[in-house]
């Protein structure tokens, strides 16, 4: 569990990535209270954006974006090149029967941590679920078809993702073959199964070569550094006013909800320019 795991289709120009997250996807979801369609969306867009980690060369750093006129406003995921991934969501409350994701845009930046070597792609929502949008996104930006299936149950989320490579032969059938058998996954075999029963009983008629699991873990990088800079971004003025009326400057962190307190004292400390630790509430 917390792992993703990159494996290749021997003499097919097919790769594909199996990812499980419990403990982490738990600690995403820290102290949120997001309704449970919602929580199954945010689930599936931090499996998804682990997968686009991967890739048989490096790991780059991934943030995942979406923004919609939908219930969802704003889905944000960042995995780091070492698997430490973050996420939140902004939502309103649907309509019955209304699509959480209406229209809107997906943005994936890859940043492979090589000076010059930053990658935007943005594509238009192609439809209700988050699968058919990120196949979009790589049939547009990456021109390469690709496969993805996404689940979560309980206190875990899953993904598997197929890829035809570049040196592919598109008149070969065995990407097509490879991504019909992917959709035969069940949910529980997705879930739970390891990577080692799973991918051979799913893929029987091909050789699969897996490589080493690797852990994805929960970071949120909200530190006292960060934090002071969006105090200094608030500026002196700003910064005045709330410590006049309530005594301090209270901000929490969009991805993990804790809370972090300033005193009169620490933001005059911040605003020379020092970096005080927060009280974390
Ligand atoms: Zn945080």
């Amino acid at each position: 569990m917390n792992e993703v795991q990159n494996f290749i289709f021997e003499g097919l120009g097919i790769r594909g990535a199996i990812v499980r997250l419990g403990d982490t996807w738990a600690k995403v979801l820290a102290e949120h209270r997001y309704p449970a369609d919602v929580r199954e969306l945010l689930g599936e867009a931090v499996a998804a954006t682990v997968l686009l980690t991967t890739g048989l060369k490096s790991t780059p750093q991934i943030s995942l974006q979406l923004q919609g006129e939908g219930p969802i406003r704003l889905l944000l995921i960042q995995c780091s090149s070492e698997l430490k991934v973050r996420g939140m969501a902004q939502w309103q409350n649907a309509a019955a029967d209304e699509p959480l994701l209406g229209q809107g845009r997906l943005t994936v930046n890859i940043d492979t941590g090589e000076d010059g070597r930053r990658f935007q792609g943005i594509v238009p929502l192609a439809g209700p679920k988050l699968k058919e949008c990120l196949e979009e996104y790589f049939s547009q930006s990456e021109q390469l078809p690709t496969r993805l299936m996404l689940t979560g149950a309980g206190n875990t989320v899953a993904g598997l993702l197929l890829q035809a490579l570049p040196g592919n032969d598109a008149s070969d059938s065995s990407f097509e073959t490879a991504a019909a058998l992917a959709g035969t996954v069940s949910v529980d075999e997705l879930l739970t199964l390891p990577a080692t029963e799973l991918l051979p009983r799913l893929f029987s008629e091909f050789t699969i070569r897996l490589f080493e699991p690797r852990t994805v873990s929960h970071d949120c990088r909200c530190t006292p550094e960060h934090l002071a800079g969006v105090v200094r971004m608030l500026g002196a003025d700003e910064v005045n006013s709330l410590i006049d009326e309530t005594g301090q400057v209270e901000m929490t962190c969009e991805f993990c909800n804790r809370a972090f307190r300033f005193n009169e004292a620490e933001v005059t400390r911040i605003l020379a320019g020092e970096t005080p630790g927060p009280t974390v509430h």
